[in-house]
């Protein structure tokens, strides 16, 4: 109709910023409408994070079953049927967006499918096919999220595809090209190297995951080296020609070109964020000149009714990062005090080994003006660890000389992805290297790594010489 349905919070955009932003407003009181126009879950749930992590689990246990690995079990005629293992990721994907509907459901949130632009300051349009409706609010959470970028020489489609079509491939490729090194392209190149892809990476730094320290990126690199993933550094890719069946790539390695023919070109070199459809401007709503929503410590935009939250926004575009900005807008606009702190982001790669960090590095302290106390403890030296048979890896600590007060930890190796969230509440409590070496951890676990990094800092390990 001609004059908007009048909602109170209207959030856009499902994902794990949007769902979250919604539900803790409805269980601060608010009535709370979310419009999506793809799926529940948003990009994690359904082409992301959860069906990443679970091709990555499928194709570690295939691995493990074709490698010894000096346990004295082997098995024989270990097939993969690589249908079933998308059926069954699908049903861990079904399963999750299912309970985020149950979720917003059981917390009264009304769901419309749809895609919202803002008209006016308060108002926005939801277009659903031919159909059309106009929203009023009060306030607004913009979580709209972000798209793989693709690069004008490699538009997506036929045999050139983005992390989307790589997560929903049909069959296991028998090659594979990856431009770009970052921590999805890695991640993707190395489970499908697991499944037995020839897999090429094409990295334009000087090392993968080139956001990462090197001593960190390394011990990823030996295993893509054990897994035959041919890593090409300093490499720029030119241009891609694809026929029916394949795609050819060329690129240069310092000023040689080199040309290389696969099944695939998988393009992972970062995402843009969804704000340049949304008509902003009709909202008066501002962005930088990379596209991404400027706002306040309150996630509040230059509209003060409106807020923007997830990876429309500046920071590392993560899934909790977005969900942690979600609570915050909407206890904002519930009337309650919160701002972001990020100090504490953590960050993960589910590499093999998984890489995981919080908090600051050692190079980034120094930076920072600290003199540090940095303690290291390899996971060869675990008992854990070794009975686990994974002694690649290590735990590292990184604390303030003068106090002791823990300032970041990175930490390579089985289980990173869990071992860093007792470093990230240490950093958040504000946590000595003591209260971390005086903490009694269960034996023999991975989380005594920890223990012991920080008594490494202290100067005083037990199990390390
Ligand atoms: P999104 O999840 O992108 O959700 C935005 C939603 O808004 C979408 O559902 C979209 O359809 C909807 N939308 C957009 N425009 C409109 C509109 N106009 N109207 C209505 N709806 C709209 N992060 C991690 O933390 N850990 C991981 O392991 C991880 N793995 C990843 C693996 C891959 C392959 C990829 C691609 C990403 C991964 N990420 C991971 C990143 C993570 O998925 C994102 O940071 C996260 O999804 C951002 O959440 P969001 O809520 O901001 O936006």
């Amino acid at each position: 109709g001609e004059f908007g349905k009048e909602v109170d919070v209207l959030v856009i955009g499902a994902g794990p910023g949007g769902y979250v932003a919604a539900i803790r407003a409805a269980q601060l009181g608010k009535k709370v409408t979310i419009v999506e126009k793809d799926k529940l879950g948003g990009v994690c749930l359904n082409v992301g994070c959860i069906p990443s992590k679970a091709l990555i689990s499928a194709a570690h246990k295939y691995e493990l079953m074709n490698d010894d690995q000096g346990m004295g079990i082997t098995a024989e005629n270990v097939t993969v049927d690589f249908a079933k293992v998308q059926e069954w990721k699908q049903g861990v994907v079904q399963k999750l967006t299912g309970g985020v509907e149950t979720l917003l459901k059981g917390n009264n949130v009304e769901i419309i499918q749809g895609e919202a632009i803002f008209v006016s300051e308060d108002e926005v349009r939801v277009n659903r096919g031919y159909e059309s409706e106009r929203l009023k609010f009060n306030h607004c959470i913009i979580a709209t999220g972000s798209r793989p970028v693709e690069l004008k020489p490699f538009p997506f489609g036929g045999r050139i595809i983005s992390s989307t079509e790589a997560l929903a491939l049909k069959e296991i490729p028998k090659s594979m090209v990856v431009i770009g090194g970052g921590y999805i392209g890695i991640e993707l190149g190395q489970t499908f190297a697991k499944f037995g892809t020839d897999v090429t990476i094409l990295e334009g730094e000087n090392q993968i995951l080139p956001a990462f320290e090197k001593q960190v990126a390394q011990l990823v690199q030996k295993n893509l080296k054990r897994l035959n993933v041919n890593v090409v550094k300093n490499a720029m890719a030119q241009s891609a020609e694809q026929d029916e069946n394949s795609v050819t790539v060329t690129y240069k390695v310092k000023d040689k070109e080199e040309t290389i023919t696969a099944d695939y070109l998988l393009v992972t070199v970062g995402r843009k964020p969804n704000t340049d459809e949304l008509g902003l401007d009709m909202a008066g709503v501002k962005m930088n000149d990379r596209g991404l929503i400027e706002v306040d410590e309150q996630c509040r935009t230059s509209n003060e009714r409106i807020f923007a939250i997830g990876d429309v926004v500046a920071g590392p575009a993560l899934a909790h990062k977005a969900s942690y900005e979600g609570k915050v807008a909407a206890e904002v606009i519930a009337g309650e005090p919160s701002a972001v702190d990020y100090k504490v982001i953590p960050a993960v790669v589910f590499s093999d080994p998984e890489i995981a960090t919080v908090g600051l590095t050692e190079a980034e302290a120094k930076e920072e003006g600290y003199e540090v106390s940095v303690g290291k403890f390899p996971f060869a030296a675990n008992g854990r660890a070794l009975s686990v048979n994974a002694t690649d890896g290590f735990v590292k600590v990184v604390a303030n000389k003068e106090n002791g007060v823990i300032l970041g930890a990175q930490v390579v190796g089985m289980e990173a992805s869990n071992l860093i969230a007792e470093l990230g509440l240490a950093i958040e409590m504000g946590a000595t290297l003591e209260d971390v070496a005086l903490t009694i951890h269960a034996h023999p676990t991975l989380g005594e790594m920890t223990m012991e990094a920080a008594e490494v800092a202290l100067g005083q390990p037990i199990h390390m010489v």
